[in-house]
């Protein structure tokens, strides 16, 4: 049993283990690395912070307190640069800390921006941290048009961001849904109408080549069509699974850091949980694996074999105010097994989507009615089978 732990990243992954490790263990110490500046804080509330409804002193949810409750050391801006895989000892730039019993990495993902021209250019942003959010938030301030490139979940939640801070945001996609891991094209149409009825402007079939300007960015030129001005160019185009210390560390990687259902990397008592982890070949990156990944990761760390990961099930609530929408599990399947049951209300603009397999709920899509996704997400989390239902879902309470 661990002894002591040592927790690289100080996202949810991180937060959560040293949670689940205090709870179980209050005596063992648990030293956290991360490279960044402030203590944890959830990154969802970034949009709420660039919108202006909460300052950054609200969004630090913990602070050095709180780690020494656990039993945690957190040492902030201190980057791990690898870890001894003989002497699981955390080298980081200035020093190198030994005595671990196990090792978790939790070093997350970061912003993948596309082969664009110009990315470069003064005035072109990403959001991953409280620091982007942070330019991000006072860039805003005095400028005019904003480019968001990429219609993601966080595209849609950033330009709903600008747009309530008092600027006018454009999204442009290379394709023709908005959320295309959450969305079919039926919700997406939905969504887009919303949307420009808010005052977002939504440009699909978009293919963002190159960014204009000199030194400062001035707009973003297509693969063909028009250019658009702009003072502004967030990259939201997805992520990518952080491997560069693993890589150093001689672990396994694939598209992310490969764990087995112990969420154990090749490298015996270093464990991985969280946005960089790649499991079964598949690679996540949203909250409810992180939450699910550092637990099973905790338990293991402390007692071998203790804890077996068995998948999530993917879900998604777009935090837009005004608009209500949750995407579960299987939303668009393209195969005969599946069954989709679907009731729209057009004077409610209502979107209700029930996918099964079998007869068994695995997924849908709940737009403009908190009701309904509060129970699509029972019946999908409790594969609930709806055989004789059918349709009728949408009546039954
Ligand atoms: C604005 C925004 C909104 C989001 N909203 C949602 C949402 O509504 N729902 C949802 O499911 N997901 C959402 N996500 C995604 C979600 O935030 C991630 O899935 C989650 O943060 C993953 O947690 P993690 O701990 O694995 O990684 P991260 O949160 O990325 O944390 C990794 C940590 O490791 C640190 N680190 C990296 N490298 C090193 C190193 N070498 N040494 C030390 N420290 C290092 C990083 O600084 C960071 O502290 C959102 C993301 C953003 C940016």
């Amino acid at each position: 049993m661990a002894r002591t732990i040592g927790i690289i990243g100080n996202g949810v992954a991180a937060i959560t283990a040293t949670r689940e490790i205090a709870h179980i263990d209050p005596s063992v110490k648990i030293e956290v690395f991360t490279d960044e500046r402030h203590a944890y804080y959830p990154r969802p509330r970034l949009i709420d912070y660039i919108a202006g409804r909460v300052n950054e002193k609200d969004i630090i949810q913990y602070d050095q307190d709180w780690y020494e409750k656990q039993g945690a050391q957190l040492h902030l801006s201190e980057a791990a640069a690898k870890v001894d895989s003989q002497t699981r000892s955390i080298v980081t730039h200035s020093s190198t800390h030994s005595g671990f019993g196990a090792v978790l990495v939790g070093v997350g993902s970061y912003p993948f921006i596309p082969p664009i021209q110009g990315t470069d250019k003064r005035g072109v942003f990403v959001l991953r941290t409280l620091d982007d959010a942070t330019i991000i938030r006072d860039s805003i301030r005095g400028a005019g048009q904003v480019v968001i490139v990429g219609g993601g979940i966080l595209g849609v939640e950033l330009a709903a961001a600008v747009r309530e801070a008092g600027q006018e945001p454009v999204v442009v996609t290379n394709i023709d849904t908005l959320l295309p891991a959450q969305l079919d094209h039926n919700a997406s149409g939905l969504l887009t109408k919303r949307l420009r009825e808010m005052g977002i402007r939504v440009l699909m079939n978009y293919a963002c080549k190159e960014i204009t300007g000199g030194d400062r960015a001035t707009g973003v030129v297509p693969t063909t069509g028009n250019s658009i001005a702009g003072d502004m160019i967030v990259v939201a185009t997805g992520v990518k699974p952080n491997v560069e210390l693993a890589k150093a560390t001689g672990i396994g990687v694939g598209r992310g850091i490969i764990v087995d259902e112990r969420m154990q990397t090749s490298v015996p008592r270093v464990f991985a949980a969280g946005d960089c982890i790649e499991w079964k070949g598949t690679y996540y990156g949203i909250i409810p694996v992180a939450l699910e990944s550092a637990k099973v990761a905790a338990r293991n760390m402390l007692k071998p074999d203790s804890a077996r990961y068995e998948g999530t099930i993917p879900s998604n609530t777009l935090q837009v105010a005004g608009i209500d929408l949750t995407s579960i599990g299987v939303f668009n399947p393209q195969t005969p097994e599946y069954e989709s049951f679907v009731r729209t209300d057009a004077q409610r603009g209502t979107y209700l989507k029930v996918v099964t397999k079998d007869g068994t709920a695995v997924g849908g899509i709940a737009f403009g009615d908190r009701k309904f996704a509060v129970k699509l997400r029972g019946l999908v989390m409790n594969h609930k089978d709806l055989s004789r239902l059918k349709d009728a879902v949408f009546d039954a309470d």
